[in-house]
């Protein structure tokens, strides 16, 4: 029996964590669960899968649970409650769905405790790559990507890397992949959170019609399979069947394939290196849409060449990127930028920012809050 810390519980990821979990009850069971503040839809999951802790970063949140939460189950408050749970001796693997660079302490912990993380928070390898990877390396902890590229990229590489040419992500290209680049001004928050393949929360789901979470999918990749940018291509397939593709130098290429339902990437990462069943329907090779490639429109999608530029320059670039898409994405969704703004913050703030190497944490940390600071001041001089 693995008992499981589920990082990020009600978000989009977390639910469908909880879902496959739950079809396996002799093999896993939910040790915690955390949200933000949303006490209401955590006590619904306490209820249902009875962990041992409930974790909520807001303490007037968390006083509220602890008043309805059922027996049994204790409720921790605080960030420091997530490290804790992420290292704790009974936690075998932490699932990390916390979306952001909130995502990135309670990783570190999980990494350095050496714990299985199944990785859906992109954003910590962003920020701290290097030092994640090295974490994880030192203590024996074993990262596998829930992100469907990389889970994807990670089941074709299972044989090794010889031979290896490059990895190519797939892109869905998002709710505007039709849309013309004049009308891109004027698209709406409710708009650019309409995903036509995939149901997610709503910072991922702007950064898939910004295609930045593309960018940070390449230099998610770049760490987790140590690869340098030029090995790693993005194209466009709107179908979102061909989930990446590994291709070699006798010119064979892999990929995995499959319906767009993030439990087969969290399933596997659960069961790794068997496989088990995860409620995701068979794939009907015959009753599909032709399936479609073309390469992304890098002036379109202003924010993937940033990515690249950010990975480009190394060191702090990558962090100070997240940092300002975080923010933009922010002041978009509450409607006090337009679309296209949030690559010229993004852009704006990695030019003010001096490139320095991170080396530790504290730095790391630094450097995102300093970034976060910029882009703000940047919003406000836009009003
Ligand atoms: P979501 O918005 O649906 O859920 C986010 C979760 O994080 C919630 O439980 C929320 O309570 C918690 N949270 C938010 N802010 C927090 C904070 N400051 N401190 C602690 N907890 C906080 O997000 P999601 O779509 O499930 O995405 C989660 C992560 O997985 C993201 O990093 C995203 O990029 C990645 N991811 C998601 C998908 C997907 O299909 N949804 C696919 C690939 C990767
Ligand atoms: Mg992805």
């Amino acid at each position: 029996m693995k008992n499981i810390a589920i990082l990020g519980a009600t978000g989009s990821i977390g639910l469908n964590t909880l879902d496959v979990i739950a079809r396996h009850p002799d093999k896993y069971s939910a040790f915690a669960v955390s949200a933000h503040s949303n006490w209401k839809s955590l006590n619904e999951l306490c209820k249902k899968h009875m962990p041992k802790y409930a974790i909520l970063v807001d303490e007037e949140a968390a006083d509220n649970l602890r008043k309805l939460a059922p027996k049994g189950v204790e409720v921790l408050s605080g960030e420091n409650a997530l490290d804790d749970i992420a290292s704790h001796v009974q936690t075998d693997f932490v699932m990390a769905a916390i979306v952001g660079g909130a995502g990135m302490s309670s990783t570190f912990s999980a990494a350095m405790a050496g714990k299985r993380i199944m990785l859906a928070n992109k954003e910590s390898l962003v920020l701290g790559g290097a030092l994640l990877m090295n974490a994880a390396n030192k203590s024996g902890a074993e990262i596998i990507p829930v992100d469907s590229e990389h889970s994807a990229i990670f089941q074709c590489l299972q044989a090794g890397k010889e031979g290896l040419n490059k990895i190519q992500l797939t892109a869905s290209g998002g709710p505007f992949l039709k849309t013309p680049f004049v009308s891109l001004s004027k698209v709406t928050p409710e708009e650019a959170c309409n995903h036509p393949n995939w149901k997610m929360g709503q910072k991922i789901s702007v950064d898939s019609a910004t295609m930045m979470n593309k960018g940070l999918e390449v230099i998610e990749a770049s760490f987790l399979f140590n690869l340098p940018a030029t090995h790693i291509e993005v194209i466009v397939h709107p179908q979102s069947i061909v989930h990446s593709c590994v291709y070699y130098d006798d010119g064979s290429v892999l990929s995995q394939m499959g319906l767009p339902d993030m439990r087969s990437a969290i399933s596997y990462a659960l069961s790794f290196p068997g496989r088990q069943l995860s409620g995701v329907e068979v794939l009907d090779l015959t009753k599909q849409p032709p399936l479609e490639f073309f390469p992304p429109d890098m002036k379109k999608y202003k924010c993937l060449e940033l990515a690249y530029q950010a990975i480009k320059q190394g060191g702090n670039a990558p962090g100070t990127l997240n940092a300002a898409n975080e923010v933009a994405v922010d002041a978009f969704l509450k409607n006090k930028i337009g679309f296209l703004d949030i690559s010229k913050i993004i852009e704006k703030t990695l030019n003010e920012t001096p490139t320095q190497n991170l080396d530790t944490l504290p730095s790391v940390v630094e450097n995102d809050q300093l970034s976060r600071q910029l882009a703000l001041s940047l919003i406000s001089k836009n009003d």
